[in-house]
């Protein structure tokens, strides 16, 4: 892996969950989230860090609140789909204020707004330096964005996934629940799986340690936690084989 400037990764995958875009309320999108990770990304590609960014969509729906919107569910994750290509608009558009080149590619055709995901069309965005966000999942329902970021990741060979929560790494048990919670730094895909901790889906997880992709999950609300995960700084936790 050759590292481009002070970061680690040559080429890398980052996740960002809907949340990660709510304004506070979460009934609208927090344009000021987005535009402090686009001046991050920005920096990540004028150091000649190849990016591609999977965008969530649970600030506006997920499928799981089909049943209760009475909704069926196949429908609710479409939906749900849909949503991740406005958040990704919003971060195309405040990417480009910033100057950085950028492609959105989507899993659902809608080509008037972006452009069809295709891999080998991705991979080139990329070598030229431009940002791929893909949105529309994969494309299916009944998966979720952290299956799409974990399935892409692999397909692009990306060296590592980095995914922006709202928590600041795993811990030992729910911090929101237990004040003792204790934050776990460094665990191999086994010891998560001995420990029976929650890190993401089952899918998302099988693929990335089936295909010994490193995962770091941090908090995406700091200025710089982008930066810093991908200098490979110790912040959040590093899951690995
Ligand atoms: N979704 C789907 N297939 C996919 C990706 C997403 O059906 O490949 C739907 C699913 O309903 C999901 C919603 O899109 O709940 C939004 O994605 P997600 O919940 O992963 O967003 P996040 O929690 O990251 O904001």
């Amino acid at each position: 892996m050759t590292s481009s400037g002070d970061f680690k990764y040559r080429r890398l995958l980052l996740k960002v969950s809907g949340e990660g875009f709510a304004s506070e309320d979460a009934t609208t999108l927090d344009t000021e989230r987005v535009k402090v990770l686009a001046s991050q990304l920005r920096a990540l590609i004028s150091s000649g860090v190849e990016v591609a960014c999977v965008i969530g969509g649970g600030n506006i729906l997920r499928g799981k609140q089909s049943e209760q919107l009475g909704i069926a569910r196949a429908t609710a994750d479409y939906m749900g789909m849909l949503a991740t290509i406005i958040n990704g608009l919003a971060l195309c558009d405040a990417l480009e204020a910033n100057g950085v080149p950028t492609r959105v590619m989507s899993s659902i055709d809608v080509h008037k707004v972006c452009e069809p995901f295709i891999r080998r069309r991705a991979l080139r965005h990329m070598e030229k330096g431009r940002v791929v966000v893909l949105v529309g999942g994969l494309g299916s329902p009944y998966f979720t964005t952290d299956s799409t970021a974990a399935q892409r990741a692999v397909e692009l060979g990306c060296d590592v996934l980095l995914k922006a929560t709202m928590v600041d790494g795993v811990y030992d048990k729910d911090p929101k629940h237990h004040d003792d919670a204790v934050k776990l730094p460094d665990l191999t895909f086994d010891d998560v799986l001995a420990r029976r901790l929650r890190v993401m889906d089952q899918t998302a997880f099988t693929l990335c340690s089936e295909n010994d992709l490193p995962l770091v999950v941090f908090e995406m609300t700091s200025q710089d936690g982008v930066l810093r995960a991908a200098r490979g700084e110790a912040i959040g936790t590093l899951i690995h084989n």
